[in-house]
C-alpha cells in the first residue's frame, strides 16, 4: 500500500475506466482528475450513461480504474487487490443508497453498529448515541426498519455510513425514494454533518434541487468532467444540465 501526504479526502488523477475489450469496449471514464477537500459536500450530475456510477465506484474502491490514480485520504486504491479493497471500503468509506439497505432483523442501533462488528470491533457507546442523536433516531434505537418511515430509515443508513468516521460518505441518489419534504430534510442533514463534523460527502443525483444543497457540483458528460459549479443554485444547475443535453 503506497501512502502519500495529502489534504484531500479524495483525489483522482487521470482516471480512465474501460469495460470490455476490442470492438465491444466501452470507455466510461476518460482521464478524470478531481480533488475533494476534507469537509466538503460535492454533487455529481450528468446525463444517463455519462459515467456517474463508474465515477462513484472507482472513488469508493468498488471498481478499479483501467489507468490513473485514486487516493482515498492517503491510501492509493489503484492496483490494490480485492481483499485490501474490501478492507478499505469497510474502514474508510460510508455508503448511502437510494434503497436504504438496512438489515430488517436488526434494530436501529444494531444496524448502525453492524459494519464495525463485521470487522470485529465494538462501537463506542458514546459515539453510537451521538450519531443516533445527530440523525434524530436516538429515541427509536430499539425499533426495527419495518417500524420506520422511509425518511427515518435513510437517517439510520446515514448514521451507519458515519460510524467508522469514513474518509468520504458516498451517496447514490439518497433522496430518490423519498417525498420532497423528507428528501430535503435528508439533504439538510448531510449539510449539517459536513459543517459540524467536517465529514466529506460525495453524492450522485439527478435532481438539481438536491444538487443545490452541495458546496459544488461536478458535471460529467461522455465520461469527462464537463465543469464544476461552486455555490450552486437549482436554477444554475438546471441550466448547465440543459447545455449537457439533459432536458
Ligand atoms: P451513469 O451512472 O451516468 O448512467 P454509468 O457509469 O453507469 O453512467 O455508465 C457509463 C457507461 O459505461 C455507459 O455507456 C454504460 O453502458 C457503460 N458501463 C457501465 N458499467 C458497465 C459494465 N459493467 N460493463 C460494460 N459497460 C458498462
Amino acid at each position: 500500500m503506497t501512502r502519500t501526504l495529502t489534504t484531500s479526502a479524495l483525489r483522482m488523477d487521470a482516471v480512465t475506466k474501460t469495460y470490455g475489450a476490442g470492438e465491444s469496449a466501452v470507455t466510461a471514464l476518460r482521464e478524470v482528475s478531481i480533488g475533494l477537500d476534507r469537509g466538503t459536500f460535492t454533487a455529481v450530475m450528468g446525463p444517463s450513461g455519462s459515467g456517474k456510477s463508474t465515477f462513484l465506484h472507482c472513488a469508493a474502491g468498488l471498481d478499479q480504474p483501467t489507468s490513473g490514480s485514486v487516493l482515498l485520504g492517503d491510501v492509493e486504491l489503484a492496483g490494490m487487490g480485492e481483499a485490501a479493497l474490501t478492507a478499505v471500503r469497510r474502514e474508510r468509506v460510508g455508503f448511502v443508497f437510494q434503497a436504504y439497505n438496512l438489515m430488517s432483523a436488526l434494530t436501529v442501533a444494531e444496524n448502525v453498529a453492524l459494519v464495525p462488528r463485521l470487522s470485529g470491533h465494538d462501537v463506542d457507546r458514546a459515539w453510537l448515541h451521538e450519531l443516533l442523536d445527530r440523525v434524530g433516531m436516538r429515541d427509536r434505537a430499539d425499533r426495527r426498519p419495518a417500524q420506520l418511515s422511509g425518511g427515518q430509515q435513510q437517517r439510520v443508513a446515514i448514521a451507519r455510513a458515519l460510524v467508522n468516521r469514513p474518509e468520504v460518505v458516498m451517496a447514490d441518489e439518497p433522496t430518490g425514494a423519498l417525498d420532497t419534504r423528507t428528501g430535503r430534510q435528508v439533504l439538510e442533514l448531510f449539510g449539517a454533518l459536513v459543517a459540524e463534523l467536517g465529514q466529506t460527502v460525495l453524492m450522485v443525483t439527478h435532481d438539481p434541487v438536491a444538487a443545490s444543497y452541495a458546496d459544488s457540483v461536478v458535471f460529467l458528460a461522455d465520461g469527462r468532467i464537463a465543469g464544476r459549479l461552486h455555490h450552486p443554485t437549482a436554477a444554475r444547475v438546471s441550466e448547465r444540465m440543459a447545455h449537457l443535453g439533459e432536458v
